[in-house]
């Protein structure tokens, strides 16, 4: 019957799977170790499993002598040895993916595991190994020997199974092969210890290498597995980064907010001609300074997934006679003609989020400004109508200094600036086209630029926003407040900073109102406890202790108050105004506060 040739076909097997195991790239971690230990003690028991059941074949054909009986013996308890540590390994394996205290002790469990493998070892050696003929030429063993590895083995394999048994919510999904493969090996165990004319030893361990390679040590598997944590890690860390970036930003908006209004304040004082023109370089530094933290809080709310589109009716021509104005500011002295062309026939009111549709163009229109030095500049809108649906199509044409074919792929990338031997003395932080993109996206529409290096660059967006049918039509007009006094009204200003605070009382100044000042919301909330009496009460919301929202929570659960209560904050972005609104808030200011916007909320609440 058949020998060595079932040892032999394992060996071939296992050494299969071994090299494919070894040569395949893969990421080393420790719980890979138990398994190349299995591989590596599996390829040494089917080779002895083959000298041994060889030397049978030839030696034991008529008998067994003593020589024979003590050779198969050794090599045996060898095997046996090597047994006993495949299934040390499964129940350390079981135990390392199922207890964080032994992946910490890796180290020490290995040094245990030595200790354990000497003494088994010993023992198996010392003990009595009876070499006997099993029937048809094959020849086994038996005796306290043999007992003792299949009592370690069988025993080993079960204790791992109820572990695994009793940790099976800590497991990742391929880790559930285990269930299926220790039953699987403990019945085959149990079955040759019964028969062991089956001589499948060899069988059992290449089977048991098999499995554990196509389900949990598959390489690929555990590749994608590491990938997806080092994605999951690169995520966390740039979200930390967005946070910081946002929380500077906002940090930063708090001083400029002091800086711009006292630096308006200074415009109309009295000042020597010098001074004035400082403060005009204070105030366009500012200007500037302000974009760039507006960016930076833009792109990272975007990042964040934070910024959202907020669609309202407006009147599209409006939008474009900022716009045109803005650029026309922005050209100044510049040689550039600024020409537009926008179709007559454009329906005039439009359903969609005209202030990013502003940043958009506003971006690209500065960009041309920016970036061309004489010859024209081109500002077109078209369109093309689908049922109540209009297609804008906008571009920016300019004879500027282009864009070079391999920067373009660049361009709507963050923080890239190109052609910088040019460019040098052009403000920007290159963040204006990534944060463009992003926002064509988020509004379902697409940008496309066509340029040539040293002659011009045309930016074109489309982006679809809804008709809105003459019926439906309730904008409410930008009217430009006219700045009215308002001797006698009291006004109560509440901010932990004492700068802003300051700019606060500067600004309200011109409008001839009372002006009191407190520090916090429960200052604020003693106050009107105290019975006075405000006309309007403009309200921090980001302050220590108890924000503006909170403290506005606890006013309204005050008996008969009914004041009105403006939200005051650097948290500037776009649907900030909605979710202030929302809280119970009458309005929204945003800082620095802008005096058209300030006018309007006095003329809105004082009048
Ligand atoms: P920034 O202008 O702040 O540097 P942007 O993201 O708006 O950042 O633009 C990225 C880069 O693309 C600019 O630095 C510039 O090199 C190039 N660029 C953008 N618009 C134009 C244009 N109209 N003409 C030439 N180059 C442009």
């Amino acid at each position: 019957m058949i020998e060595y040739e079932i040892p032999l076909v394992c060996l071939i097997f296992t050494l299969l799977i071994t090299i494919i195991f070894f040569i395949k790239r893969k990421v080393e971690i420790e719980e890979n170790n138990y398994y190349k230990n299995i591989l590596v003690f599996t390829l040494l028991t089917n080779a002895s499993n083959l000298i041994a059941h060889t030397l049978a074949t030839i030696y034991a054909k008529d008998g067994i002598s003593p020589t024979f009986a003590l050779v198969f013996s050794i090599i045996n308890k060898i095997g046996s040895l090597f047994i006993v540590i495949i299934t040390i390994n499964i129940l350390s394996y079981v135990l390392y993916i199922s207890f964080e205290k032994y992946r910490k002790k890796y180290k020490k469990m290995q040094i245990l595991n030595g200790i354990l493998y000497f003494i088994i070892g010993s023992a198996i050696m010392l003990l009595d190994f009876d070499v006997y003929k099993v029937g048809g030429g094959l020849t086994s063993g038996h005796g306290p020997s043999v007992y003792l590895t299949f009592g370690i083995a069988i025993g080993t394999l079960l204790v791992s199974f109820i572990i695994a048994l009793f940790n099976y919510k800590k497991y990742d999904k391929r880790y559930f092969a285990i269930y299926i493969i220790i039953p699987i090996i403990i019945l085959l165990g149990f079955f040759v210890m019964l028969r062991p004319e089956f001589n499948i030893y060899d069988l059992i361990l290449s089977l048991l290498c098999y499995l554990m390679y196509f389900t949990i040590e598959n390489p690929d598997a555990q590749m994608v597995e590491q990938i997806n944590i080092a994605r999951e890690q690169a995520e966390q860390a740039n979200n930390a980064k967005t946070d910081f970036l946002s929380n500077m930003s906002h940090e930063i908006r708090t001083p400029l907010n002091a800086i711009v209004g006292f630096s308006h304040s200074l415009e109309k004082e009295e000042l020597p001609n010098s001074a004035r023109e400082d403060v005009k370089y204070i105030l366009s530094a500012s200007d500037n300074l302000l974009d760039i933290v507006n960016s930076i809080l833009d792109i990272s709310k975007i990042e964040a997934n934070k910024l959202e589109i907020v669609n309202t009716q407006y009147d599209i021509n409006e939008v474009l006679d900022d716009l045109v104005a803005l650029t026309k500011a922005r050209l100044g002295e510049k040689p550039i003609e600024f020409k537009t062309s926008f179709d007559a026939s454009l329906p005039k009111v439009l359903y969609g989020d005209y202030v990013r549709l502003k940043q958009i163009c506003l971006n690209l229109l500065t960009n041309s400004v920016k970036y061309t030095k004489e010859g024209f500049i081109e500002f077109k809108v078209d369109y093309i109508k689908k049922g109540d649906v209009v297609r804008l199509i906008l571009s920016v044409e300019d004879s500027g200094i282009g864009i070079k074919k391999e920067n373009i792929d660049k361009l709507f990338s963050k923080f890239e600036r190109l052609d910088l031997e040019k460019n040098i003395s052009i403000e920007g932080t290159g963040l204006g086209l990534a944060i463009t993109k992003k926002l064509v996206e988020l509004m379902g529409g697409s940008i496309v630029v066509q340029s040539e290096y040293g002659i011009g660059s045309k930016f074109t967006v489309a982006i679809d926003q809804r008709v809105v049918k003459a019926d439906e039509i309730q904008i409410h007009k930008d009217v430009i407040e006219e700045v009215h006094t308002y001797e006698g009204k009291k006004i109560l200003v509440v901010d932990d900073n004492k700068l802003n605070l300051k700019v606060a009382e500067k600004l309200l100044s011109e409008y001839k109102v009372t002006v009191q000042l407190v520090n916090s919301g429960d200052e604020s909330i003693e106050k009107i406890k105290d019975g006075e009496i405000y006309d309007l009460i403009l309200m921090d919301d980001m302050m220590p202790h108890k924000s503006g929202t909170q403290t506005l929570k606890e006013l309204k659960t005050l008996p008969d108050f009914n004041m009105k209560v403006v939200a005051l904050t650097a948290n500037a972005i776009t649907g900030m105004k909605e979710k202030y609104l929302s809280e119970g808030f009458d309005d929204y200011l945003a800082k620095p506060i802008e005096k058209q916007e300030l006018t309007r909320v006095l003329n809105k609440f004082l009048k």
